[in-house]
């Protein structure tokens, strides 16, 4: 299995030079040759052994090929389960929140780090891992690095527009972790990011790499959890699942796209965007007009300009074709907040803002008398949003042990001004 770039740039790559690469030299982002299918027969398996199952095609000529085990339990060892909702037997989360982080980016966090980890030239100087966030990318790929042996990570957020707890979670890791609160919004971070991974000078005196959400080794193991689900719904019930998937950058639905195209029974597939609607005027038959991000209380989905569009166009024909592939719906900040304070009533659950995009979708099909089984992603745990979502349900919401352990660390983070050499003198300093 080898790995073109989407803008066709660039001879074919193993997967060991797409994954520590990040970006495909081109500019383009690296996808696999050809959709394999996957060896589905495999419910009842564990997450982890479902990780293996559907990764193994794609891993056979890579030098990870015999870690592939130890990389899914490492990546995979919280649960991802399926729950019911109160509001009807084919109502569901797929619940993701449940790593180090409380957000679903943990699992891919983890892969990425173990692979690159294994990767790596033991003799040579340390990477400098450079990760742009608007909230929960930093916090999982701080976690995943944190204290790992020639590796360092600088994290870049947008200072005051990510959630207090949020904040205080990208900035309590220390050791090899920096983090800089940066004076502008998270477009400035990635303008930050790329141009130092773009500055040859740099690179000659620092090894540096990213791990946005554009990583192959950050989208190939977040099939894991759509199959995992899909699997065992289908050995209990007989049918396929279908998902809601709240949805910024794309990486998280285009993963559950790709499991399905490799042949496992998933159904239909919505895209729930917050009022950043740039997918689903396109899928509602507009152009695709990318735009500057507007900020909403699911701050992880303000994105513009969903990155991963460029491998969904890449993988379909025309724009009929790809606008048959599945349906997207936006949801502003009122529907946002009535569906969190109706959510414990409604659907026996309090939500986060992201969640609770999907949950709204959900909602909005019920209505239009959809009656089959969905599952929304539900992408962060409620308690990581206390400040938004608490004085909707009007309780405390009970902090999982993770994110308490958190919370008791000091934060430690430095400010920075939107300014390349700003950070430049920091990297090299
Ligand atoms: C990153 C994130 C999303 C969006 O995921 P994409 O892969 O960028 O579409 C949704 N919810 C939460 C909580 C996130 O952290």
């Amino acid at each position: 299995m080898r790995f073109v770039s989407t803008r066709g740039g660039v001879e074919p790559a193993p997967l060991d030079v797409a994954l520590a690469a990040g970006l495909a030299p081109d500019g383009g982002l690296y996808v696999p040759e050809s959709v394999p299918r996957a060896d589905v027969d495999r419910a009842g398996a564990t997450l982890a052994q479902t990780a293996r199952a559907v990764l193994a095609p794609y891993f056979l000529q890579s030098d990870l090929r015999e870690a592939l085990p130890a990389l899914c339990d490492a990546a995979f060892a919280c649960p991802a389960p399926l729950r019911a909702l109160a509001s009807s037997d084919n109502d569901h989360v797929l619940e993701l929140f449940h790593g180090p982080t409380a957000a679903f980016k943990d699992y891919a966090a983890r892969f990425l780090a173990e692979s690159l980890a294994r990767l790596r030239d033991p003799t040579a100087p340390p990477t400098t891992i450079l990760v742009a966030t608007s909230g929960d990318t930093g916090a999982a790929v701080g976690a995943a690095f944190h204290r790992r042996a020639g590796f360092n990570v600088v994290i870049l957020y947008p200072d005051g527009r990510v959630a207090p707890r949020q904040a205080h979670g990208l900035e309590c890791f220390g050791d090899n972790v920096r983090t800089f609160r940066v004076a502008g919004n998270f477009d400035d971070c990635q303008r930050l990011a790329k141009q130092a991974l773009s500055d040859e000078s740099l690179r000659k005196r620092l090894p540096l790499s990213s791990a946005n959400s554009i990583s192959l080794g950050r989208l190939l193991p977040q099939m894991a959890y759509y199959a995992h689900a899909a699997l065992a719904f289908r050995a209990g019930r007989g049918v396929p699942l279908n998902f809601i998937v709240p949805t910024g950058n794309l990486g998280n639905a285009l993963a559950c796209w790709l499991a399905r195209c490799m042949g496992l029974p998933i159904g239909d597939i919505v895209l729930a965007s917050n009022a950043n609607d740039a997918l689903p005027r396109y899928f509602a038959g507009g152009d695709y007009a990318p735009r500057a991000s507007i900020a909403t209380l699911a701050n992880a989905m303000d994105v513009g300009a969903p990155s991963n569009f460029e491998r969904l166009r890449f993988w379909h024909r025309d724009d009929v074709e790809l606008r048959a592939a599945m349906r997207a719906f936006s949801v502003d900040d009122d529907a946002i907040r009535d569906t969190i304070r109706e959510a414990p009533q409604r659907h026996g659950v309090v939500p986060c803002p992201h969640t609770a995009v999907g949950l709204c979708v959900l909602e909005r099909l019920r209505e239009a008398a959809d009656t089959r089984p969905w599952a929304v992603v539900a992408t962060a745990h409620p308690a990581k949003f206390d400040s938004i979502v608490e004085p909707l349900v009007g309780h405390a919401v009970e902090l999982p042990p993770a994110l308490a352990a958190w919370l008791a660390r000091s934060a430690q983070g430095c400010p920075m001004a939107a300014d390349y050499d700003a950070l430049r003198a920091e990297l090299l300093g």
